[in-house]
């Protein structure tokens, strides 16, 4: 059914609906069953088997499997044997980590599902999204997503932008209306098609399709691919993993040469090169990155930080600027009426009389020019017309039903129902709407004072008579404005006037002034600790407000933003200024008022271009801009809209700006968790390297077989690594500089350390070599084993952290004692259980012998630790 060119009663009949109460809950369930749920077949996911098959593409493997063919042709087939079985082994591995950062990133997603307000069962309720059904009744408006398509029944000036489906990225007029010939789907204006945005204005919607039936799901199937995303990060080590492999083949290719040079046997020479590939390959190294980095985002949801993209937590660690919305994030968006100026004098709501024509015309203006409601004492809808509603609920016989203005606010908005709207949006700072009041058609307007003052021609006063403003009203009142917001309140103007003209954003102007209203908003508990705790890890916090410039200085005082030779610009003053101005202020200025959207990309680009890396939050349709734009962007889940949650790359689920702060120290700990496995991993196996070249170098036997090193690489390192990544993090890690964005992981000073702790490492391994030489070649490969193994499990303490052993402890984390555990005991294994001698080619040594390789293996881990304690 095309349901652009029906008539509504017969899209009712169709879709077995009503439009005024929408379906119940018994079709509903027999509909879900019937269509499915209202969600996109995502693209084919791998299939294990093809996870698993992809373990072996592997330019790393790939050589593996070359040595395991080596090995076979010179004689040790066990050798070969152990190998493939080892990388099946590691292709389990990699598969079953694949799967669970896979299922880790599908419950994130889970959690930042979209929702939808629908009428069910005659009442409103919010669902999600994947739930709807054709012929449920859809209330859109600005700021949701719409979720699936539909036919509007209803429209007040609703725009869409339809980017996702069309490609043309300006918004679009929807309208009530029906059509009787084709027209292509663009112009077909009376529907909304899934994945829109509103972006302005409210409409009714019939659901028509869901799911792979939209519009959208037609498209989606024709390209149903999903591409794995990769991090920075992650991009960059596989950049490194492969040079390194280009680097592993020309060394092996060298060390033939050298072997072969020195008369060797081929084969012998082969299975030196082949060692060195073997004791170079990290493969645990990437796996490593993509496990640690599921984990982390596990925790910041525990926390109520839902990251949607993986990047934002190596950003995150790295963020030197926070920008910040006051309302609700720092403060706790529990608004409540203050203090009202009206006939020049400042009353409580109690204080208010509905005698008083003047107070009537205020109430009228503050209960119709409202989307909030009341019900059970639960505010539903904006805060800050919340309050409003309550403060009319004060004043003195409102609800004892003497007169018009007795009536609750439900009989008044249903005596003086609404004719026309112009919606609140942050850049007017207005909303306008108009009624009959006394059969007079009367638009009520209400917004920042800035803006609706310029907009009065005249004053009501308190005798009930109306004159022209003059300068010096203004000025009374402007002075009334700077009380309130000096004391951190919200100051709301309200205005009116008689005319019967359409309504529009045109028709307001020519207004008479009625008076002020103040609201209280308190700072959030956490807020100061949390600004603080930025403050020491070297990040500036930013308030970003729509407020009034004076307001947002008193609160951002109260909460340890602004300090004493800071600086306050509202969005005004910002749009005098120059590129080349804004960078010489910005680093001063800590708030921003009455600002507009573009007003946020502009300070996002200008920390930017100082090369620092910016958070910042958003919660408005008209946000999602500079959302994108930040390499942080924020989005709030309680009060965001759907559109900013899209565009976000983290999402509060508190809303709360303490648990930004909580989600930095959590990225800045992931990152270098990361690192320290990664120089775990990489030590280890510079020290394999460097022993496997000296015993090249000098022409001894070689001192591994590649059984033993896959052995290390794959089994004892594997654990301890996973046991750094899951360290708690250093509880000073926000007492610590950012990190340097523009810096690699791999910078010189990791490099150099890594380099030391390999040769320590190397330099014990060889000298358990040379004395095992002494009784035999066998015997010499077996210590140097033992030693590397032993050796590498101990360093695995040393890589937890920058602090020594002694000030972490082991309490904290009890995996890194439980691998060191493992390790030992399957090394032990090993040496002592003579069945499994050959397999791993090693000897039976003697006490003696194995007190040296103990004495061997503690020496780096000795003097690593010593290194640690001197330096701090
Ligand atoms: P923040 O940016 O700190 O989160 P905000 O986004 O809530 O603040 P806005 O909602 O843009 O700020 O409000 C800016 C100004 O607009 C307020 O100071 C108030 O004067 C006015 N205002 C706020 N809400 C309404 C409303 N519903 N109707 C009319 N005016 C409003």
């Amino acid at each position: 059914m095309e349901f652009y060119r029906q008539t509504k009663s017969k899209i009712a009949k169709e879709l077995g609906t009503n439009f005024e109460k929408g379906l119940d809950s018994q079709v509903i369930q027999e509909k879900l069953a019937k269509v499915g749920p209202n969600a996109l077949v995502e693209g084919k996911k791998k299939g294990v088997l093809q996870v698993f098959l992809e373990q072996f593409k592997d330019l790393m493997v790939i050589i593996l499997i070359i040595a395991a063919i080596i090995s076979a042709f010179t004689g040790s087939l066990e050798s070969t044997l152990v190998i493939i079985v080892v990388l099946i082994l590691n292709a389990i591995l990699g598969t079953v980590q694949h799967v669970k950062a896979e299922k880790s990133l599908e419950s994130l997603k889970s959690l930042s599902a979209p929702t939808a307000k629908v009428i069910r069962n005659g009442q409103k309720s919010e669902i999600e999204a994947k739930n709807l059904v054709p012929g449920d009744i859809l209330l859109l408006e600005a700021g949701d997503m719409v979720t699936a398509d539909g036919r509007i029944l209803e429209n007040a000036s609703l725009q869409v932008n339809e980017s996702s489906l069309t490609g043309e990225s300006t918004n679009v007029d929807k309208l009530d209306t029906q059509f009787d010939k084709e027209v292509p789907l663009a112009d077909r204006m009376n529907m909304v098609y899934s994945s829109s945005l509103v972006t302005y204005g409210r409409a009714t919607v019939v659901v028509t399709a869901t799911g792979m039936q939209t519009e959208i799901g037609k498209i989606a199937s024709l390209m149903n691919e999903t591409k794995e995303r990769r991090t920075p990060l992650q991009v960059s080590l596989d950049q490194f993993s492969s040079r390194l492999a280009t680097a592993i083949l020309v060394l092996c290719a060298l060390i033939f040469g050298i072997q072969m040079w020195r008369g060797q046997q081929i084969l012998d020479s082969l299975l030196f090169a082949v060692a060195l590939a073997v004791a170079a390959i990290p493969e645990a190294l990437s796996s490593i990155v993509t496990i640690v980095q599921a984990m982390g985002t596990q925790k910041m949801a525990k926390e109520n930080a839902i990251i949607k993209n993986l990047a934002a937590v190596e950003s995150l660690g790295s963020v030197s600027v926070i920008a910040s919305d006051k309302t609700g994030t720092l403060t706790q968006n529990k608004m409540t009426v203050e203090d009202i100026y009206i006939g020049e004098k400042v009353l409580k709501p109690q204080e208010l009389n509905l005698s008083n024509q003047l107070h009537r015309y205020l109430l009228y203006d503050v209960v119709l020019n409202n989307d909030s409601s009341l019900s059970d004492g639960k505010a539903i809808g904006d805060p800050t017309e919340s309050a409003l509603l309550e403060m009319y609920r004060q004043v003195p016989g409102i609800d004892l039903g003497n007169g018009v203005l007795g009536l609750s606010e439900q009989e008044l908005r249903e005596h003086a129902g609404r004719l026309e709207e112009v919606p609140f949006d942050s850049d007017r700072k207005l909303m306008s709407t108009k009624h009959l009041i006394h059969t007079v058609p009367t638009i009520f307007v209400k917004g920042a004072i800035d803006v609706l003052l310029k907009r009065c021609i005249n004053i009501r006063l308190d005798n009930d008579t109306i004159r022209p403003m003059t300068d010096e009203d203004r000025k009374k009142i402007l002075e009334q404005n700077n009380r309130f917001s000096e004391a951190g309140l919200r100051v709301l103007a309200f205005a009116y006037k008689e005319s019967n003209e359409e309504l529009s954003i045109n028709s307001e102007n020519d207004l008479t002034f009625i008076g002020l209203v103040s609201e209280m908003d308190p700072p959030r508990q956490e807020s100061v600790a949390a600004v603080t705790r930025a403050k020491e890890a070297g990040i500036k916090t930013v308030m970003i407000t729509g407020d009034h410039k004076v307001t947002a200085v008193a609160i951002a005082k109260k909460i340890g933003i602004f300090t004493d030779g800071d600086m306050a610009l509202t969005g005004l003053e910002l749009d005098t200024l120059n590129d080349d101005e804004l960078d010489q202020k910005i680093e001063k200025v800590s708030v921003y008022a009455r600002v507009s959207p573009e007003n946020k990309i502009r300070i996002v680009n200008a920390w930017q271009r100082k090369g620092r890396i910016v958070s910042m939050t958003g919660d408005g349709v008209n946000d999602a801009p500079a959302l994108k734009k930040a390499d942080v962007g924020v989005a709030m889940g309680i009060t965001g809209t759907e559109v900013s949650k899209d565009a976000a790359s983290m999402i509060l689920a508190d809303d709360n700006f303490a648990t930004i702060i909580k989600a930095v120290a959590n990225g800045r700990t992931v990152y270098e968790n990361i690192k320290n496995a990664i120089g775990y991993l990489l030590s280890g196996n510079l020290s394999a390297i460097i022993t496997v070249l000296f015993a090249s170098l000098v022409g001894l036997p070689v001192p591994f077989v590649a059984v033993q090193l896959l052995f290390i690489n794959l089994v004892t390192d594997s654990l301890p690594a996973l046991a750094i990544g899951m360290e708690p993090g250093d509880p000073d890690i926000l007492k610590r500089k950012p990190r340097d964005p523009k810096e690699g992981i791999l910078n010189k000073s990791f490099v150099s350390q890594i380099a030391i702790q390999g040769l320590l490492i190397a330099i014990a391994v060889i000298s358990a070599f040379l004395l095992g030489l002494k009784d035999s070649p066998a015997t010499a490969t077996t210590m140097a084993f033992s030693t590397l193994t032993f050796a590498r499990l101990l360093h695995g303490f040393n890589c937890r952290s920058q602090h020594s052993i002694f000030k972490i402890g082991f309490k904290n984390n009890w995996y890194s004692l439980a691998a060191f555990a493992v390790g030992t005991i399957l090394l032990a294994l090993i040496l002592l259980v003579p069945g499994l001698h050959s397999l791993f080619a090693v000897e039976t040594l003697s006490m003696q012998e194995l007190l040296i390789i103990a004495g061997l293996a503690l020496v780096p881990t000795i003097l690593i630790q010593i290194s640690k304690i001197i330096r701090h």
